[in-house]
């Protein structure tokens, strides 16, 4: 695939495969700092980056070509997500490969035994924090 960066919607809607898995996570928001959200989710953080609107976009902007401009669902996000399936199943490569890698939590070695095809963009905990982050958070500057 190769792009350059996800929004939330697109994210969501690749992962497909994790969204069963993810309905049994109540993801509680602990930590909130400018443009960064932490999530606990079961026993893993979810860590989640929209980057600021740069003020050199902000000045061409209407006031309300703003306010549409910083609906969370079309954003850019960044994630990352504590747990094995993540580090090791292929969301940190695909996260890194694909521009919305919050952080690396492996050596990014490519997962040609567990991900071979590159489908796993998203972990259950990741998913659901992204789902009630969507919901929660309509907007962001
Ligand atoms: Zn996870």
């Amino acid at each position: 695939m190769n792009k350059e960066s996800m929004t939330i919607n697109e994210l969501l809607s690749l992962s497909s495969n994790v969204k069963t898995k993810s309905k049994s996570y109540d993801p509680r928001l602990i930590r909130h700092r400018r443009n960064r959200w932490v999530y606990k989710v079961g026993d893993y953080l979810v860590r989640l980056f929209v980057p600021k609107i740069s003020y050199a976009v902000k000045k061409t902007l209407s006031p309300a070509e703003l306010k549409n401009r910083t609906k969370i669902k079309d954003r850019n996000v960044y994630v990352s997500c504590t747990c094995g399936f993540w580090k090791w199943s292929g969301p940190d490569y695909n996260a890194f490969d694909n521009d919305y890698s919050e952080r690396a939590h492996s050596d990014l070695t490519p997962p040609d035994v567990r991900d071979p095809d590159r489908e796993n963009y998203l972990c259950k905990h990741s998913y659901a924090a992204l789902k009630k982050f969507r919901r929660d958070v309509k907007f962001a500057e």
